[in-house]
């Protein structure tokens, strides 16, 4: 299975919209993601498995605010 069907099979097994990410926005906030976003290259390989934006990757691994909002 291709990285973008694996992404798209995974949201839907989240119940979030698989178009999303499609379109390269979070398929959990709905918002436009973008690669520069990321602090690091652990968070971008993240958002290539699950298409999550820093934010709601933060949120889902319950990782404090303030060690991303510096
Ligand atoms: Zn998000």
């Amino acid at each position: 299975m291709a990285s973008k069907e694996m992404k798209k099979f995974a949201a839907v097994v989240c119940g979030m919209d698989p178009n999303l990410i499609e379109l390269g926005m979070c398929p959990f906030c709905g918002k436009p993601v973008f690669a520069e976003d990321f602090k690091d290259d652990l968070s971008l390989k993240e958002f290539e498995i699950s298409g999550l934006c820093q934010k709601c990757q933060d949120e889902v691994f319950d990782v404090p605010d303030e060690a991303w909002e510096k």
